[in-house]
Order: structure tokens, then sequence, then C-alpha cells
């Protein structure tokens, strides 16, 4: 188990055994290689980790709670359940910590214009904000179907100053959004930056991105210590791309008490273009970059996914989590629509927090868990996002 807390995971080329790496059209190359080299160097200079350490507490609201949830434990009557307060950051969710150190690193490279993907629309209205609190020109891809669901986060990018441009191509959603993403970049990579939003692409995406939100782990880490004096003995997290997941996760990848468990989509159940849980039904692959588990057919075609939240609706993983779960480190499960919803409404009726469906999957998870484990035990469960969100979307298929 030492050998996965190694120095040479990644290794140089970013690849996490035979994940990861660098798959990219040759005009990206030069760009990617600038901005690991630009990357790595602001990781050891103090003054950016300052920089970007104020800007997380005064603007983004850190370090987020770990909140008992006592309530919930009781219900549950078994291991006592912590929440990772993501859901209370500056635009409700953990993608601000991402989008915060990369447009920290956007500005020490002197770019001038930001770029990004969104499929919900959760992403681009992070990178939205700390564009409009840098004062950069944005620019948010987003399929042109993704548009159509989600018309208030359109709205709320172009109230922040952002360009939204809709993508026609294909399925129009978030694949394509990306395709674009990148295509604009080599364009225009002298004055952008592209700001990924998850845990995935090609290196050094991944493991940037990773360890802009390890911050959730590490707080995670030093909370349960002061207020248990114990490690927890299970992580939940939701694995869309899978950023929130391995935030929470990598700071405790050492210790072998820990369990850690990533949470897919379910959708409908594990039948084809029903779900989104690569590693149900999944096969190695390459897509947008990387090499991880996909959702394709035979012939290597993406399959179409579905989730009830648009946040874990990919048809890809990050690479490290299907390193990780190769080591037999994390393990990876699913929970369906309607687990997911059930879940959406227990914590929403017993805790006052009402959870985004993304984060209802590892609350549902913890729900399968608690029970069979005991009192001394404790689950840190990550709550990525608050569910304003996507309380309409609940209320068309629930009445109450
Ligand atoms: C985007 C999103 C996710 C999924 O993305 P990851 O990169 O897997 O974390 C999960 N929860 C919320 C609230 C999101 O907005």
């Amino acid at each position: 188990m030492s050998s996965v807390a190694s120095e040479q995971i990644p290794d140089s080329a970013g690849r996490f055994g035979p994940y990861g790496g660098r798959y990219v059209p040759e005009t990206l190359v030069h760009p990617l290689q600038q901005l690991e080299e630009e990357y790595f160097r602001a990781q050891q200079d103090p003054e950016f980790q300052q920089e970007l350490d104020y800007y997380l507490r005064e603007f983004c609201g850190r370090p987020t709670p770990l909140y008992f949830a006592q309530r919930l434990t009781e219900d549950l009557g078994g291991a006592k359940i912590y929440l990772k307060r993501e859901d209370l950051l500056h635009t409700g969710a953990h993608k601000i910590n991402n989008a915060m150190g990369q447009i920290l690193l956007a500005k020490r490279m002197g770019k001038t214009r930001i770029i990004a993907e969104t499929g919900a629309g959760q992403h681009g209205v992070a990178t939205a904000t700390v564009a409009a609190m840098f004062g950069l020109e944005c620019v948010v891809y987003m399929g042109a179907h993704d548009c159509e669901r989600q018309r208030l986060n359109v709205y709320r990018m172009r109230m922040l100053g952002a360009e939204v441009v809709p993508v026609e191509a294909g399925q129009k959603t978030l694949k394509e959004a990306v395709n674009e993403a990148m295509r604009d970049w080599v364009t225009n990579v002298r004055s952008t930056h592209y700001i990924l939003g998850t845990a995935y692409g090609a290196h050094p995406y991944p493991v940037m991105v990773r360890n802009f939100h390890r911050v959730i782990g590490e707080e995670a880490r030093r909370q349960i210590m002061e207020q248990q004096e114990q490690l927890p003995d299970l992580l939940v997290a939701c694995v869309g791309g899978g950023s929130n997941a391995i935030g929470l996760f990598y700071p405790f990848i050492g210790d072998e008490s820990v369990s850690m468990v990533g949470v897919e989509a379910g959708g409908e159940g594990i039948v084809p273009e029903k779900h989104a849980a690569r590693f149900q039904g999944g096969s190695l692959g390459v897509l947008q970059g990387t090499r991880s588990y996909l959702l394709q057919d035979e012939d290597g075609q993406i399959q179409s996914t579905h989730s009830v939240s648009a946040g874990l609706d990919y048809a890809a993983v990050g690479p490290e989590h299907a390193w990780l779960r190769d080591q037999g480190r994390a393990e990876y499960t699913y929970a369906t629509d309607d687990k997911a919803l059930e879940a959406f409404f227990k914590l929403s009726k017993l805790e006052g927090i009402v959870p985004a469906l993304e984060s209802s999957h590892a609350v549902a998870e913890v729900i399968v868990r608690a029970p069979h484990m005991s009192s001394d035990q404790i689950i840190i469960c990550n709550l990525s996002g608050r569910g304003d969100k996507d309380v309409q979307q609940v209320a068309q298929k629930v009445d109450l």
C-alpha cells in the first residue's frame, strides 16, 4: 500500500499507472508543457500559496465546517456521521477552490482571458465569479442542450459579465463543450488560460485540480482530530470527474485505517445509456486528453449517459480514481436516481441541510453503510454542494 503514496505517482508524464497521461493534438502539447512548468513553479512558491489561502479564506469562505449530523446519526443508528460542508462555500459548491487556484495561476502567467467548459453550469458560475472578481475576460462553453436545461445558470454567468457560448455540435452537452474550449485554447493560447473544472483531462490538469481541492481533506483531517481525537473510519464522496472526492481522499491516502468509497451515478440502473457509473460497465479508453475508464461501445464510440444530477453525468472518470481502485485503496459504488432523491429529502428533513443532487449520492451511501458500523466509528461525508439549484428539478419529479 505504501506504493500508492510514493513520489512517482503520477510519474513525470502524468501517468497514474496505466491511467492519465497526455493524449492531445500536437498543437496542445506546448501549452500544456508550459502550464505544467508554471504550475509546479507556483506550487513551490510560498507567496502563491499565501495569496491562494487569503482568497480562499476571505472570498470563498474557508475553512468550511466539519459538522456532526446528530439527527441523521441517531436515525441510522450506527457510525457517527460528519458532513464536510463544501456547500457553504461562495457559489455553493467545492468548484470554487479550483477556479480560484487556476485564476491566480493564470494571472501569474500574465493571461488576460479565461475560458472554461461547463455542464450544468456550476463550474461556469464559479469561473465567471472569480473572473469578475479579478476583472478578466471570461468565455464559458456550454452545450446548447444544457443551456436550455439550465437557463438560470446561463443568466447567472452573464450577470457576472461572462460570455456564454452555446455549443451546437453532437449531443450538445458537456463533451462537446470541452471540445470547443480546447479548440479556443489552441487558437488563443498566448492570451488565454483554460480553467478545466474537474480532476480530468491531459496532464497536468488531474494533479493540479486535485491539489487545489486537497484543502478539503486537509481541513477535515485537522477538524476530526480536534473534535474526536481519532481518524475517521470511512470517507464518502460522490464522483463525477472526481475532484471533490480526490480532494477529500488525498490527504488520507497514507492512513491505512481510513477506508474510502466513491459514489458514481447509477441513474435508472446499470443498463447502457441509463447511468454514468464508469466503474460498472465502463472500459479502458482515451477521451479528452487522458486514459481512464469510459462508457463506450465496442467500436469505442462514447455512449450517452444519464443521471438525475447533471454534475455526475459524464462518460469518463478521473485517472487517479481508476488508479486508487486498482490499488484497492479506494472502492467505488453507485447510487441510483431514486436513492439519491431519497437521501436528498432525508438530509433536508433531518438536518435542515438541502444537499446538491450530486452530493445526495454520497449521502445515499452513508445511509447504506452507517447502520452496519458501530457507534464509536466515524464517517466523513463530503457535502460537495448545496441543493438550491436542484429544487425546481426535484419539484417536477416529486409532489409534496
Ligand atoms: C460538479 C459537481 C460535482 C461533480 O464533480 P467532481 O469533479 O466529481 O467533484 C459534485 N458535486 C457538486 C455539487 C458539483 O457541482
